[in-house]
């Protein structure tokens, strides 16, 4: 079956790109559980060692099922290649390492993911790499914290939790008339609802742990990129073991397969508990990028086909009516995760944020009160009865 795949929309991608199953005719994808290959010669092992025969050797370096994650996520992204880690967590540090060395300067949107936040602050200055954060919307803010030895701004939008939408285009404009690399967590809007590569960045960032998995089961990332960025990428990760692990990559492609549909009508949800949220009289406001209230709603539905699962919105009862509200939740589970097909509720300043001192964490929008919903795919009406009766 040959198909040229960038003609196709992504809902036929997802579900048609897979790997070669012409062993047993497997309709559903094998599973290649395997820690290394084996070679039917010296001479053609010695050829796919040299990089001079197509092949696989050991699953730290490359496996099937996270080759076929990979092409499925660049086609998606509309990226040359990619490389897959075992956690967003380790592609983001990945991302960094491979590019950076010591005496290099990051640039960043100051409202990060919590431990990117600290890699920022507390690992990379070990290595003499620094960063310095600019408020999410202060465009010029970015333009002037570029120096000389700046080799890379990062962002995320929508942010998290304070849902903050950066101008992806106009970010990677001052990045190119700067010639520094531009790469974004796009962690939250999944390549069905937003592609930074499209719109100009040269690096996007998963955690696939979130939408893609889309049922709370694995960790894993994935960065993807021009084939000289991914080239970068493979020489660090090959030697300091970062490796996804072939069964969550078989997992994670799997579930892709419904990503679509799943991020479709959760954002469908998220909007309308969000339209409702925002008539409760326990609440002082409530922010989602696709609200016509959400103070960057144009740039949103410029760049986002839809707003995305995760709505925050703050108690007027702070810190108090915070744990009260997530006390009294009956469906809406209280878990760090998000994306999940189950909802989920947090609090950020008790939880993910806590780390923070109060005027960091208000620096990043989050107050006592601000609490984050991730919805899932439960009956909307459900979920709706859920709130409403734990914000009483
Ligand atoms: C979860 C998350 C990460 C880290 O991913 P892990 O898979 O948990 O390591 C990075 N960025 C964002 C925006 C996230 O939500």
């Amino acid at each position: 079956m040959s198909k040229n795949f960038k003609e196709l929309q992504d809902e036929t991608i997802a579900i048609r790109k897979h790997i070669d199953r012409t062993y047993q005719k497997e309709h559903s994808n094998p599973l290649y559980l395997t820690s290394s290959f084996i070679f039917d010669s010296a001479e053609e092992m010695a050829a796919v060692f040299a990089d001079e025969q197509e092949g696989n050797i050991y699953s730290r370096y490359s496996n099937p099922n996270v080759d076929e994650l990979i092409e499925k996520v660049a086609l998606l992204e509309e990226a040359e290649n990619g490389w897959a880690t075992s956690s967003g967590m380790a592609a983001v540090f990945t991302t960094f390492a491979a590019l950076l060395k010591a005496g290099d300067h990051i640039v960043s949107s100051r409202s990060v993911f919590g431990s990117t936040h600290r890699l920022f602050t507390e690992i990379f200055p070990k290595w003499g790499i620094t960063t310095t954060y600019v408020d999410a919307l202060d465009y010029e803010g970015y333009s002037n914290a570029i120096q000389e030895n700046t080799k890379i701004l990062y962002l995320e939008t929508p942010s998290n939790p304070a849902l903050e939408i950066i101008d992806i285009e106009r970010v990677a404009n001052i990045c190119k008339a700067k010639n520094i690399l531009f790469a974004v967590d796009n962690c939250f809007a999944t390549p069905i609802l937003q592609k930074p590569i499209a719109l100009g960045a040269d690096i996007s960032i998963h955690s696939t742990t979130k939408y893609m998995d889309g049922q709370g089961r694995t960790l894993g990332g994935l960065i993807l990129g021009s084939n000289e960025i991914i080239a970068k990428m493979e020489a660090f990760a090959r030697h300091t073991g970062p490796a996804l692990s072939p069964f969550n990559a078989w997992i994670i492609s799997k579930s892709i397969e419904t990503l679509s549909l799943r991020v479709h009508h959760m954002s469908n949800g998220a909007l309308e508990l969000a339209k409702r949220l925002e008539n409760h009289p326990a609440i002082s406001f409530v922010k989602y990028p696709f609200l016509e209230s959400h103070p960057n709603v144009e740039v949103a539905k410029k760049q986002m086909k839809a707003g995305g699962g995760i709505v925050t919105f703050e108690l007027k009862g702070g810190l108090d009516a915070g744990r009260k509200f997530l006390n009294n939740l009956e469906i809406f589970s209280l878990t760090p995760n998000l994306g999940d097909a189950k909802s989920i509720a947090t609090h950020p300043a008790s939880t993910t944020h806590s780390k923070l001192k109060p005027e960091e964490r208000l620096a990043v929008g989050i107050s006592d009160g601000l609490v984050r919903l991730s919805i899932g795919l439960e009956h909307i009406e459900d979920l709706w009865k859920d709130l409403e009766n734990a914000l009483i």
